[in-house]
């Protein structure tokens, strides 16, 4: 038995309006990773089953990674299909935003959102979440949405309609969140919870493999160019920068989701506590800034106050508009203003 999290009371409201529902739009934040996509497809995945007329519309491109994932291959990218998006938008008698806490997160996407008068329901982990859906199912302590989703499913006595791929795609979105399990989750139930999508029968190994060794070669090749002549560390400060101009992107063939996980490399060196990891857009003018940290150092702190960003403690990210030489300048910035507290 795991612990409420979800009340029975809130279950039977989210039970409820899922039912009422025959046009499900469900939505996801801009540059989706495992979560965001996991937890998408498995909503769709359990929706589906219910008879519902469902569809996933992403903001943006999302990486090849993850497109193992079964039905996959149907979710729309709003950035290309503007037109057909809109239109199920109008449609939708609710639209679900999984895996993030306001409008802004899902981009140019916010303007169908906005418009759209439907009833609307967030699961969502991100702290200080928006006030913009009827529902709002928001556990900042859950190790990822798919973790509160599955226990959501539980919590409606839906257990029997999970689905192998459902299960699948929950476990992908736990995987992905905590680094394999390796942060985030210390909560034991979480490994309950993966021996209940085992029963399922999910090969969580392959699930691994599909996400972690499909890399590109210019991936390998970027990382060493970071890690070579790139890596800025501050011992004192326990802390590390490292930036990527648009021009050293394309000399390494940059594809989408190629420097997934890189700001976390500069953690397992000894002694570091906080990495921050500035790379530019291949197309806009915007830095993409991404934070993570250990122990008691706040990542989320860092990003509020210097990215325009948020997140969670140890992990969260902002963009910047300005070129990358003025983000490296605001990184510095940003160390030398907790170097009370970094150096300790
Ligand atoms: P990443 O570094 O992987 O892009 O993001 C780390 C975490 O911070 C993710 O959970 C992501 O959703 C969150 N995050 C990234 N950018 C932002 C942002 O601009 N605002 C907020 N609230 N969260 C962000
Ligand atoms: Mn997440």
């Amino acid at each position: 038995m795991l612990r409420t999290v979800v009340s029975a009371q809130e279950a039977t409201k989210i039970k409820e309006m899922l039912a009422e529902s025959r046009n499900v739009v469900i939505t996801c934040h801009t540059g989706p990773d495992g979560d965001a996509i996991g937890s998408s497809l498995a909503m769709y995945e359990y929706l589906k089953r219910k008879g519902k007329q469902v569809v996933v519309i992403v903001p943006n491109y999302f990486p090849d990674y993850l497109r193992w994932m079964n039905d996959a291959d149907k979710i729309i990218q709003y950035d290309r299909r503007r037109a057909l998006s809109k239109s199920y938008f109008q449609q939708a008698d609710l639209v679900i935003a999984l895996d993030y806490n306001g409008m802004y997160r899902v981009d140019e996407m916010q303007l169908p959102l906005s418009h759209c008068r439907c009833k609307k329901l967030m699961i969502d982990h991100h702290e200080n979440p928006e006030n913009f859906c009827t529902i709002q199912l928001s556990r900042p302590e859950m190790s990822s949405t798919c973790e509160l989703l599955y226990r959501l499913l539980i919590a409606m006595g839906e257990e029997k309609q999970i689905s192998l791929h459902c299960a699948e795609d929950l476990y992908a979105g736990m995987c992905t969140d905590t680094g394999r399990f390796t942060y985030n989750s210390n909560d034991p139930e979480i490994y309950e919870i993966i021996a209940g999508l085992m029963r399922k029968g999910i090969d969580k190994d392959k699930i691994v493999r599909n996400i972690y060794n499909q890399y590109s070669e210019g991936r390998y090749r970027l990382l060493g160019h970071i890690l070579l002549n790139k890596l800025e560390l501050y011992p004192d400060l326990h802390a590390s920068i490292f930036s990527v101009s648009r021009e050293e992107l394309k000399q390494f063939k940059y594809m989408k989701g190629d420097a997934e996980g890189f700001v976390n490399i500069p953690l397992e060196i000894k002694g570091t506590k906080l990495s921050i990891s500035l790379r530019e857009d291949t197309e806009k003018d915007r830095i993409f800034v991404s934070i993570r940290s250990y122990d008691d150092f706040s990542a989320q702190e860092v990003a509020e106050k210097y990215f325009n960003g948020g997140g969670h403690f140890h992990a969260a990210g902002g963009t910047l508009y300005c070129t990358i030489d003025e983000a490296l300048d605001t990184a510095r910035k940003a160390l030398e203003a907790y170097r009370e507290t970094l150096s300790q």
